[in-house]
């Protein structure tokens, strides 16, 4: 693109010196006829008509990218040949216009390379040397050069004259092609850094833009300038009209004295936005120079750190519950043997046979209450016990199988109609062990609500769904329905915690682990009113693999 313009703006040049050329050739024919004869005059003439056309068709040529090159030698090639042509006309080694030859020299160098111009500094020798030998042995006297001018001069001042000529032509060729050559290559260092410079802005700006991070400069006398999309959304002031507003207004928590100018702070403070709860917001100082080493200003970061706060706290509380939660199951664990031997020795006692009324009575309470103790520790050691799933592929209707065969024998289940609904195919990739347990204290909880006896259901089926990340993924629905009394306000906003019951003998914790164990599945669960009376409780698991 660049040599293009160059050999553009060239072939225009020389455009508008043949025309000025030849309007001044025109005037001096006018006012002294006898200053050029007519041949010449016409051979100039038509040369220079020649030498308009021929730009003229090169301009429109020039359109066609492939052709540049060898327009570029087409160039010079005439250049040569009309300063050769023009010689002739005006009488050949008397000619003022020698000096032309120097011009398409120079051409050559700032279009081509250097090389090229030693080329043509070579051929304008040649084609000089060739002019004046030929005149003066008057072998061009036919076309109108008459020896005269050479004879007159003599061989020594013509070979003379050649090799002047000739060293003129070399030394241009080589101080242009220099110089170009050096111009060229700064040229294109600039172009390159140029770019680069473009290239970094670009960098810049997008960094800012899109930081996930507040970025914010402030001058030395805390006025704002930077204030990126971040902070923009974060505090919803634009950065127009943060432009220029002291940063104490908008960040009153920032410190702002004579130290931050010198060295990085760091720190954090509570932000309030309109909307919702104080954010926790952190932010580092960083002291900014000018190009004296002065101090001009600083750049602040803001990062919100209230979720990781967040994370850091349910963390701790995290253990410390779970320390808890081992250090409570240990001592649950080492209650039972005692009270195996309590209840143990109080039956002995019971069997014996020679007790009085209320002794017997005191003895059965201290048996019913060692039997709920155990109960107690019984549910509270599978709730605190860590729920890692070991996950096996089973058939779900077995596991039905099992649960109903254990209910079988319990009082509870008197009266009560239950009725599955599994497909006998349908497998789980779940922790066997852990589901018998968490659908065996679904079941209880459904039987211990309808104490008259009803309908109990139990159905699987498979359901599409979504995951955390959006992505589609099949599920396993598990419903138990009762026909019982329901959940009131209340029992429905503390269901799911440990502890909470309204039975007179529960322990609260048979859902509290339900809820550990599917949510130890990935799964999910939730209870609903059913329509007619009762309560339906849903767990959903997520499939990994229908079939084995
Ligand atoms: P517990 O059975 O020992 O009371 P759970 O954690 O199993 O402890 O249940 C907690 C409470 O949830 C129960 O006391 C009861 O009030 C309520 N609940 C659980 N399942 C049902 C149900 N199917 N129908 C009505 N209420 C229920
Ligand atoms: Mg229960």
């Amino acid at each position: 693109m660049k040599t293009e313009r160059r050999l553009r703006l060239f072939i225009v040049a020389r455009i508008a010196v043949t025309v000025l050329f030849l309007v001044s050739i025109l005037v001096l024919k006018m006012q002294e006829p006898q200053a050029i004869d007519n041949s010449a005059f016409r051979g100039i003439v038509l040369l220079m008509v020649a030498s308009c056309l021929f730009s003229a068709a090169s301009l429109a040529a020039l359109r066609r990218q492939s052709w540049q090159l060898i327009l570029t030698y087409l160039q010079i090639i005439w250049d040569l040949l009309f300063v050769t042509l023009l010689l002739v006309f005006t009488d050949g080694i008397a000619s003022p216009y020698s000096f032309l030859y120097l011009l398409a020299i120079m051409n050559a160098a700032m279009l081509l390379s250097r090389r090229e111009a030693l080329y043509t500094a070579a051929l304008s020798g040649i084609l000089f040397g060739a002019l004046v030998d030929l005149q003066y042995y008057g072998l061009l006297a036919r076309i109108g050069l008459s020896p005269l001018a050479a004879l007159q001069r003599g061989n020594v001042v013509l070979f003379y004259t050649i090799f002047l000529h000739l060293t003129g032509f070399v030394l241009t060729a080589f101080i242009t092609g220099y110089l170009t050559e050096r111009a060229r290559r700064t040229e294109d260092a600039l172009r390159t850094s140029e770019v680069n410079y473009e290239e970094l802005k670009q960098l810049h700006s997008s960094i800012v833009q899109h930081l996930e991070n507040g970025l914010m400069t402030i001058t030395r006398d805390g006025a704002i300038r930077v204030f990126n999309p971040y902070l923009q959304r974060l505090t919803g002031i634009s950065q127009e009209k943060a432009y220029g507003q002291p940063c104490q207004s908008v960040f009153p928590q920032l410190p702002w004295d004579d130290r931050v100018l010198l060295q990085a702070r760091q720190g954090e403070f509570s932000y309030r936005t309109a909307s919702a709860d104080p954010l926790i917001i952190g932010y580092t100082t960083i002291p900014l120079d000018d190009s004296r080493g002065e101090p001009a200003g600083i750049v602040v970061t803001l990062r919100n750190l209230t979720k990781s706060r967040q994370l850091e706290l349910a963390l701790k509380r995290q253990d410390r519950l779970a320390a808890l939660g081992e250090l409570s199951a240990r001592m649950a664990h080492e209650i039972r043997n005692p009270l195996a031997a309590i209840s143990g020795s109080v039956q002995l006692l019971a069997g014996n046979g020679c007790l009085r009324d209320h002794e017997a009575r005191l003895l059965a309470i201290v048996l019913r209450e060692s039997e709920r103790l155990n109960g107690l520790i019984t549910d509270f050691l599978a709730y605190a016990r860590p729920a890692v799933p070991k996950l096996e592929r089973f058939k779900l209707a077995g596991l039905i199988d099992d649960l109903k065969t254990l209910l079988s024998a319990d009082a509870r289940f008197k009266g009560i109609d239950l009725v599955v609904q599994v497909l006998p195919e349908m497998e789980l990739l779940a922790d066997r062990r852990q589901m018998h347990q968490a659908l065996l204290n679904l079941l209880q909880n459904a039987a211990e609500a309808m104490p008259q006896g009803g309908l109990l259901t139990l159905s699987a089926t498979r359901q599409d769904g979504v995951d955390d990340a959006g992505q589609r993924i099949a599920l396993v629905c598990i419903a138990v329905g009762d026909q019982g009394g329901g959940l009131d306000e209340e029992t429905s906003r503390h269901l799911f915690e440990p502890f909470w019951t309204t039975k007179p003998n529960g322990t609260g914790l048979g859902l509290a682990t339900v809820y550990r164990i599917v949510e130890a599945h990935g799964g999910s669960i939730q209870a609903q009113a059913k329509e007619g009376g009762g309560t339906i409780f849903t767990i959903l698991l997520p499939i990994v693999e229908e079939h084995a």
